[in-house]
């Protein structure tokens, strides 16, 4: 199975979400039972969003580790099960670096969501000062450890490498480095989870000239996409590099 999940952030109106909806329609992708596209969607367009087709998943960006209660602003998994969420984004680089998000939240907010039958699609990365300093898997491994301590060993999670210098900076990691660094990843998680099933997804400015070289990389079961997931056209030109 490979994975085209796209992560609007804060962007999009309604009518851009209908104009998106009717541009992606037009295409026609056809339905292949070993791809499964995605879309991480602002809370306020979650329930209004037509589906863009039946088979697409829809997911939020973050959740509250909190159970519901007086955190105002906040939305709790128990909300995001309740309106039946596919997937939810946990630990996003920029709610690590812009909203101080410590491990040990994201460890949390991966419990609360397998708690309400919202898989996590966990974000890990490691900044460019890391990257230059070769540190990339300590970073990583630490990053690894403490969001899955004590979870749901039986239940599904996706986790995405995105190395923080590579969003949306245009910048992408070479290949080969995708390629080791994924591997590195599935080691690790072969060790906590005593399977290779957990999905490894590559996120930092893919597009539409480099998606085909990534998608296509054995170690890579499919992308997270940022600033191109707002363009119908890129993403279906991404999305077409599995056709
Ligand atoms: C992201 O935000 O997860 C991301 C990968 O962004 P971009 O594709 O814009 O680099």
């Amino acid at each position: 199975m490979k994975y085209i999940i796209g992560n609007w952030k804060m962007n999009m109106s309604a009518g851009e979400i209908v104009e998106f909806t009717r541009r992606v329609k037009k295409y026609k992708i056809p339905r292949k039972r070993n791809v499964q596209f995605g879309f991480a969607v602002p809370y306020v367009y979650i329930l209004g969003m037509a589906k863009i087709q039946d088979y697409v998943w829809i997911g939020a960006q973050n959740v509250s580790e909190h159970d519901n209660g007086a955190f105002t602003g906040e939305v709790s998994a128990s909300m995001l099960g309740d309106v039946g969420l596919d997937f939810c984004i946990v630990g996003h680089s920029e709610r690590r670096t812009l909203f101080n998000e410590t491990d040990e939240q994201v460890n949390e907010k991966i419990k609360k969501l397998q708690q309400y039958d919202v898989m996590p699609l966990l974000c890990i990365g490691e900044t460019e000062e890391q990257y230059e300093a070769g540190s990339t898997k300590e970073v990583l491994l630490k990053q690894i450890t403490k969001a899955l301590d004590g979870i749901d060993k039986t239940k599904d999670i996706i986790v995405a490498y995105e190395p923080v210098w590579a969003i949306g900076t245009g910048k992408t990691a070479s290949i080969e480095t995708i390629r080791e660094t994924a591997g590195f990843i599935r080691a690790e998680l072969r060790k906590i989870f005593g399977h290779n099933d957990t999905p490894i997804l590559y996120g930092g400015s893919v597009n539409p000239s480099n998606s085909d070289a990534i998608l296509h990389n054995a170690e890579v079961d499919g992308a997270l996409i940022g600033g191109a997931s707002l363009d119908a056209d890129k993403f279906v030109q991404i999305a077409s590099s599995l056709f």
